[in-house]
C-alpha cells in the first residue's frame, strides 16, 4: 500500500528545503481564501437562515454544516435537496445570490477551518517568511475581504495587508485561472519567491502548476468542498483535509524566546524524564508532610486525598540535589503559606541556587502579600507567579479596574500571570495584558496540539505536561490520577 503523504509535513519539509537552499531570500506561502481559509458552508447555512427569519419561516432551522454538501456556487442543488414548498425555491435562490457577498454577509458569517490561522500565523512569524493571498474574489469586495479576514485572524495574531492580497481584476468569475498565474507572479515581481500555493479547486492548481517549471512551488490541495474535477489535479500536487499544526511544527523549530514548563514533577518516574529532556524549567508542587518536618511533592492535600496506604513521600531535597546536577531551572508551586515558605527558602540558600533559577507560583488567596513579599526579597530575580483566572471578567468587563489589582499584586512582588488555556474568553485575555506590557504564562495545556497554538500566542511562558508521545515525550502532569501515555515504538 502506497502511504499518503501528509501535506502539512510536506509543507513543512519543503519550506526547510527553500530555507537552505536560498537563506537570503524572502519566502512566501500563498494562499486561496474560499474553501481553503474559509469554510464556505457558514456563509451558505447563513444566507438560508436569513430568508428564515426575514420571512418568519424555519424551512431552515434544522439544517447543520454536514448537510452543506456542495460548493457555494452550486446552492441551486442544494435547495432541490432541502425540504421546502418548491415553488419557493427560484425565491430563495435569488434571495441567496444577492446577499451571499454582502458586506453584512463577509463580516458576520464567515468562519476559517480548524486549524489554517494557526498554519499562516506559523509562517508569518517565520524570518523573511510571509504570507501571500491570492483569490478569484473580485477587487469590488477588497476592504470587506481584508476586514474580515483581518477581524477572524486577530484571535490568532495573524494579520494581512493589502499589498499581499491579489484580486481578480476581471471579475466575479471571470478568467480565474488566469488571474491566480497572474497572482503568483504579481508576488514573483515583488521579490518572493513563493513556495507553496494551497488552494482547493484543482483547475487552480493547475494553472499554477504550468507556470512553475521548476517545481519550487509546492501544490497543495485543500480537500474541502470544490468544483473544479479531481481529475484536473496536477499529478504533483498533494491533497490533504486537516491542517495538522502537530505535522507542521517541530520540537527544533520552537520559538526560543518563550520559555517551556514541564509541569507536575511530583515522582521519580516523571523527574527521570524530564531531567534527560530538554526543557529547561520543571515545575513541582511543594507541600509540608503532616508531621511538618519536610518538604514533600505533592499536588493533591491531605484533606482531598488522605495518607495512602504505603505511601512513600518523595522529598523536595532530594529533587532539588538531580535538578541542580542537571543543570534544570525550578519552579515551584507552593501549596502552602508562612512555615513552607520559610522552610523552601532556606533548603534553597542552602544549595547555592541563582535567583535566575527561580520561579514560585502561588494563589493570590493563599500566599496572600505577605508570602509574595518574602518570596520576592529572598530572590528578586526570580520568576514570581500567580494565576489570575479568576479575574477574567473583570479584565474583560472592567478593564481599568481590573489593571489596578494587577498593578497591586504587581507592587507585592508578582511579575507573571498566569492564565489557564481553557478559560473562557483566554485569548481577549492575553491580547490584553499583552497590551498592557505584563508578562504572561498559560498553564493547563492538554497536550501537543494545544501546545502548539499556545506557542503560536507566544506568551512569556507555558507551562504543560509534555505528555506528547509524537515527541517521545511521557509527562504525566502532577501525577494525582495516574494518566499518562503507555510507551511504544511504533
Ligand atoms: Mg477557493
Amino acid at each position: 500500500m502506497v502511504k499518503e503523504k501528509n501535506w502539512m509535513k510536506q509543507l513543512s519539509l519543503h519550506y526547510q528545503k527553500c530555507r537552505d537552499l536560498y537563506p537570503a531570500d524572502r519566502l512566501m506561502a500563498v494562499f486561496d481564501i474560499d474553501g481553503t481559509i474559509l469554510d464556505m458552508r457558514y456563509m451558505m447555512l447563513y444566507v438560508l437562515r436569513s430568508y428564515d427569519q426575514r420571512h418568519q419561516t424555519d424551512f431552515f432551522k434544522h439544517l447543520t454544516i454536514e448537510d452543506v454538501t456542495v460548493h457555494e456556487n452550486q446552492m441551486a442543488d442544494l435547495l432541490k435537496t432541502l425540504v421546502f414548498p418548491p415553488t419557493l425555491r427560484d425565491e430563495v435562490m435569488a434571495w441567496y445570490v444577492e446577499r451571499r457577498w454582502s458586506s453584512h454577509a463577509i463580516r458576520e458569517s464567515h468562519r476559517p477551518f480548524e486549524g489554517v490561522m494557526e498554519v499562516i500565523r506559523w509562517f508569518q512569524m517565520q524570518p523573511n517568511t510571509d504570507v501571500g493571498l491570492n483569490t478569484g474574489r473580485p477587487e469590488t469586495i477588497r476592504s470587506d475581504t481584508l476586514r474580515s479576514l483581518n477581524s477572524l485572524g486577530n484571535h490568532y495574531k495573524v494579520s494581512f495587508v493589502n499589498e499581499l492580497l491579489y484580486m481578480n481584476s476581471y471579475g466575479w468569475d471571470k478568467s480565474v485561472h488566469h488571474s491566480k498565474q497572474e497572482g503568483i507572479r504579481y508576488f514573483q515581481n515583488r521579490g518572493y519567491r513563493v513556495f507553496g500555493f494551497i488552494d482547493n479547486e484543482p483547475e487552480n492548481l493547475l494553472a499554477v502548476s504550468e507556470c512553475n517549471p521548476d517545481g519550487d512551488v509546492l501544490l497543495l490541495h485543500a480537500n474541502t468542498i470544490f468544483e473544479s474535477k479531481r481529475k484536473r489535479l496536477p499529478s504533483n500536487s498533494i491533497s490533504g483535509k486537516t491542517y495538522d499544526l502537530t505535522e507542521l511544527i517541530h520540537e527544533k523549530t520552537l520559538p526560543r524566546h518563550v520559555q517551556f514548563v514541564w509541569h507536575g514533577v511530583n515522582d521519580e518516574v516523571n523527574l527521570r524524564q524530564f531531567v534527560t529532556s530538554n526543557v529547561q524549567w520543571g515545575e513541582f508542587d511543594v507541600r509540608l508532610d503532616p508531621m511538618n518536618a519536610h518538604v514533600i511533592l505533592r499536588h493533591d492535600s491531605f484533606e482531598t486525598t488522605p495518607l495512602q496506604e504505603e505511601e512513600q513521600f518523595f522529598l523536595f531535597e532530594d529533587a532539588l540535589d538531580s535538578l541542580l546536577q542537571f543543570g534544570k531551572s525550578i519552579k515551584l508551586d507552593l501549596k502552602e503559606p508562612g512555615f513552607l515558605i520559610e522552610n523552601v527558602l532556606t533548603l534553597l540558600r542552602r544549595r547555592h541556587v541563582r535567583s535566575s533559577d527561580l520561579w514560585f507560583n502561588g494563589q493570590v488567596d493563599v500566599l496572600k502579600q505577605e508570602g509574595f513579599r518574602d518570596l520576592a526579597s529572598a530572590f528578586p530575580e526570580a520568576v514570581i507567579q500567580c494565576p489570575i483566572d479568576f479575574l477574567t471578567p473583570m479584565i474583560i468587563g472592567v478593564p481599568e479596574k481590573a489593571k489596578e489589582t494587577l498593578a497591586l499584586f504587581h507592587e507585592w512582588g508578582v511579575n507573571r500571570f498566569s492564565v489557564g488555556w481553557e478559560t473562557p474568553g483566554m485569548h481577549k485575555l492575553l491580547n490584553q495584558l499583552d497590551e498592557w506590557n505584563f508578562d504572561v504564562n498559560i498553564y493547563n495545556v492538554p497536550d501537543l496540539e494545544s501546545f502548539l497554538k499556545a506557542v503560536l500566542l507566544q506568551p512569556k511562558s507555558i507551562t504543560a505536561d509534555f505528555n506528547f508521545p509524537k515527541w517521545h515525550y511521557f509527562g504525566r502532569g502532577s501525577g494525582q490520577n495516574w494518566e499518562h501515555y503507555e510507551y511504544s515504538i511504533r
